[in-house]
């Protein structure tokens, strides 16, 4: 392997990526920095300085600014200001739309600065990579001349989705038809709870949907737009969509990690919250499939009435599980639960708690035999990558999108909720008895487990060499390295 530090800074494409905060984009975020270093570019992965806050308490070693060797290349860490420092009125804190606009304009005020001074600093910047809910990252690379890139960090579903929606080609549930079947090409007929809630006329949330549209406004600006998904998984689709947008796939991007980076590289998680380690331990304890694992991602904590009736079900169940239990995060409207009174004694060995956990290897673990997941874009992805078949609790968003995949089209699941605009809460006698089927001999589970790893099988596949992913990443870093080549030229002259 080519020692990065045998180039100098100047000789290394450098690629910035800006990330927007939360766990769900900050991972894929940075598994695509540390491909992109493994094939030799110098990185420099950015995020508000919320993000960089909640990073460095956790992996202060490193998250920093310097250019430390991943694979053939580097890896560094930069945060912008982001308005959070001006957070003194608590009541601004639940005002999405307010704490949107503070980062819009502190990142316009702020970014630009960071991208030329990686300039005077001998490292000029020659691609600018953002994940959606932060369009105008698209325009300040387009002001300061930088070619940029989309990371999406949802599947090509979804994006089809937004992407009829924003242009106005197909008829949407409506406030006179709010249960309209949604009919787009190469997709399964999605009924009107499995869109993308914030796209349903009686979602309360019009923010997230203005932001993420903002996005489908900017595309033009993207040269090309990255998907954390494989050709494979979403075949038709990628191929209906890559008619109209410059769609590369080039997932799951955490697949192989330990194989692209040196031992003695950086060890960087990403994660915004302490990892409890012991429960690979408690894990290693267990029988071969016999665990379920539960995790609603970073963001969603259900209401106190569905954790109690969770609880109840687990313990009616029997079924051993890891219950990934965090708090809400620090500016969220959810608010703290707690389990019901005697539980922990109730479920003794059979059962663990934790606030974090490290997902991936979690879901490699052979104890594990289910996931219950919210279906968020990622753990969709993890739960395909190392084939571990799902029980789908969809809160909103693209969760109720990726579980009727999940389930209808990959195969690899069964259902437990309907999502936020069933408006109720699942009883313990519906999740006993799905936990009770999920973890039976029955044939169909045992075909959704066969699928699960025939998805895996297909994964590791497309993120082989020459396999569908590989390619993609592949011609997206030679592009990488013309577009610096190019600017390099231009320098000289
Ligand atoms: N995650 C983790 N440990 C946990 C819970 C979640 O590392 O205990 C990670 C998970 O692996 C995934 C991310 O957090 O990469 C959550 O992203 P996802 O898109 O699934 O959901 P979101 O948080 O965006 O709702």
């Amino acid at each position: 392997m080519a020692s990065a530090s045998q180039n100098t800074k100047s000789s290394l494409v450098h690629v910035f990526l800006v990330a927007f905060s939360g766990q769900g984009n900050v991972n894929p975020l940075l598994r695509l920095a540390k491909r992109l270093a493994s094939k030799g570019m110098l990185v420099t992965f950015c995020a508000p300085e919320r993000v960089g806050k909640e990073m460095k308490a956790v992996d202060e070693n490193s998250i920093t600014d310097q250019p430390t060797p991943y694979g053939d290349g580097m890896i560094r860490f930069e945060f912008f200001e982001d308005g959070s420092a001006d957070d003194s009125d608590q009541s601004k804190i639940f005002d999405f739309d307010l704490r949107m606009e503070m980062l819009e304009q502190a990142g316009r005020r702020n970014l630009p600065k960071l991208l030329k001074n990686q300039e005077d600093e001998g490292r000029p910047v020659s691609c600018v990579i953002n994940n959606p809910f932060i369009p105008w990252v698209s325009e300040i690379a387009e002001s300061l001349g930088i070619p940029n890139v989309l990371l999406w960090v949802q599947s090509c579903a979804s994006f089809s989705i937004y992407y009829h929606y924003h242009f106005n080609l197909v008829p949407f549930p409506s406030e006179s038809e709010p249960e309209k079947d949604i009919i787009l090409p190469r997709m399964p007929v999605l009924k009107y709870d499995e869109l993308p809630t914030y796209l349903h006329p009686s979602s309360p949330v019009q923010s997230l949907k203005r932001a993420m549209l903002a996005q489908f406004h900017n595309l033009s600006k993207p040269f090309c737009i990255l998907m954390d998904s494989f050709q494979e998984l979403e075949d038709e689709v990628v191929v209906h969509m890559s008619k109209f947008c410059p769609i590369r796939t080039i997932g799951p991007l955490l697949f192989n990690e330990p194989e692209i980076a040196s031992p003695t590289d950086i060890h960087v998680s990403g994660d915004c919250m302490k990892i409890e380690e012991d429960c690979i331990e408690w894990l290693d304890s267990k029988p071969p499939s016999s665990v379920v694992y539960i995790s609603f991602g970073s963001i969603a904590v259900p209401e106190q009435k569905q954790v109690d009736e969770i609880a109840l079900g687990l313990l009616n169940s029997e079924v051993s599980f890891l219950w990934v239990m965090k708090p809400p995060p620090e500016y969220s409207a959810f608010q703290p639960v707690v389990l019901p009174d005697g539980f922990l004694e109730k479920v003794g060995g059979k059962g663990k708690i934790v606030k974090w956990c490290p997902q991936e290897q979690v879901l490699s673990h052979p104890s594990v035999a289910f996931f219950l997941t919210h279906c968020g874009w990622n753990s969709s992805m993890e739960a395909i990558s190392t084939g571990v078949p799902i029980v789908a609790f969809p809160q909103w968003g693209d969760q109720v999108t990726n579980a009727k995949y999940l389930i209808d089209v990959f195969k690899m699941g069964i259902r437990l909720s309907r999502g936020a605009l069933a408006n109720r809460t699942v009883t313990s006698e519906e999740i006993e008895n799905c936990l009770r089927e999920a973890t039976s001999k029955e044939s169909k589970v045992a075909e959704m487990k066969e699928n699960a790893c025939k998805w895996k099988k297909i994964a590791k596949q497309a993120m082989a060499k020459s396999g569908s992913s590989d390619k993609n990443m592949q011609a997206f870093v030679d592009e990488l390295k013309k577009l610096h080549a190019k600017k390099q030229k231009e320098n000289s002259q």
